[in-house]
């Protein structure tokens, strides 16, 4: 924890702010009378809510260390992303949930990981079997969830933050939706062939929002009614979206900003062990997968996406480029927006953690230069 104080331009605002912080928690956030210059930017750090990996460290495998998770932690800080829902994907449930309890351990033992993963993403086993919805998940270890299945994942997780996504057509799941809010839990839905009926139902049922829209969805869809359209046409859903211009195509990431409220759509990488680390191939659990220079992650002779490899800084500018917006304006997209989604703090208001980043572009926009701050400390 430290004391500091810094000027800087507020990315809100445009104003120059003087913010002070002690223990790591600001005390100080006021106008200051200079000018504001060549100031760099100030902005809340990112939240990412679905990791499945970054900088080389796949959270689907067993017996991680916790120097492990510190890499994959402090790389995902170094990319503007102080807090994080640490994401497992679909598995044999035992194993899954052997994976939860051992990180949940690792983290509760060490203060910069309590910090760093603010919850758990749980995606899977609860989609859909259906070719193309299924995505990268292993359908033959698809389960349709139970209230034993829900109970247990809050045992293991006590009070945390928890996202689970969960196709609503399976059976059982609107039951499941139910009992996981009432746990304290938030239902996405994803990974779903649902109908407009049943989404409707799922909503009604406690689920607020839809898992990586314009992802985990065939190629090739019935123009007159798919996945698309019904999840859009439900009310009451936040979506996240992946911006990396490929997941979710330029023209669609901007209708979907022109038919939703900024406040219901939020982005995520959906990052795995690629990103953050050089083109190649990786696992995730027992996937091969190939990254390429274009940060995609696609299955060795398949044409689906398996996640990215994107930044979360990255992904700010490249949905401030789609938007044709400057980079402040896709900010919130990845920190307030998320943040406000699971119900965890964000922003830079007195009393609240000194998580910023400082932002200098160059001439055309770009980014130039970051610096991440965690508890108002930049190296940990
Ligand atoms: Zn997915």
């Amino acid at each position: 924890m430290s004391d500091g104080e810094i000027q800087a331009r507020y990315y809100a605002t445009g104003q120059s702010v003087r913010v002070g912080w002690r223990q790591g928690i600001i005390n100080r956030f006021e106008a200051a009378a200079a000018p504001p210059g060549r100031d760099p930017w100030l902005a809340p750090a990112l939240v990412d809510l679905q990791i499945n990996g970054f900088a080389g460290v796949d959270f689907q495998r067993d017996n991680l260390t916790i120097e492990e998770v510190l890499v994959a932690a402090r790389a995902l800080r170094e990319a503007g992303c102080v807090r994080f829902f640490l994401t497992l994907i679909t598995d044999e449930w035992p194993k899954l949930v052997e994976r939860l309890k051992r990180l949940r351990q690792l983290r509760d033992g060490h203060e910069e990981l309590r910090h760093a993963i603010a919850g758990w993403h749980i995606e899977g086993p609860f989609l859909s079997t259906e070719p193309g919805f299924h995505g990268a998940h292993n359908p033959a270890l698809m389960l349709d969830p139970t209230p034993d299945h829900i109970r247990e994942l809050r045992a293991l997780t006590h009070t945390d933050p928890v996202l689970l996504t969960i196709a609503p057509e399976l059976q059982g799941a609107l039951e499941a939706i139910a009992l996981a809010r009432s746990l304290g839990m938030k239902v996405s839905l994803g990974h779903t062939n649902a109908s407009s009926e049943v989404l409707r139902k799922a909503v009604k049922a406690g689920a607020t929002g839809f898992t990586h829209l314009g992802n985990a969805c065939p190629q090739l869809l019935d123009r007159h009614d798919n996945i698309l359209w019904r999840a859009l046409d439900t009310p009451g859903l936040s979506v996240s979206l992946i911006p990396d211009q490929i997941h979710v195509s330029p023209p669609l990431f901007r209708l979907v900003h022109r038919v939703l409220r900024t406040e219901a759509i939020y982005y995520t990488t959906d990052a795995m062990a690629a990103a953050g680390a050089s083109p190649g191939r990786y696992s995730i659990g027992p996937l091969e997968v190939e990254v390429g220079p274009d940060q995609i992650v696609r299955q060795p002779g398949k044409s689906n996406y398996a996640g990215s490899a994107l930044r979360p800084i990255d992904g700010v500018f490249r949905a401030a480029r789609m938007l044709g917006r400057d980079w402040r304006g896709a900010w919130d997209g990845f920190s307030i927006c998320p943040a406000k989604f699971m119900s965890i703090g964000v922003g830079l208001t007195m009393g609240s953690p000194a998580d910023f980043c400082l932002v200098q572009t160059d001439e055309s926009g770009g980014l130039e230069s970051l610096r991440v701050f965690s508890h108002g400390k930049e190296t940990l």
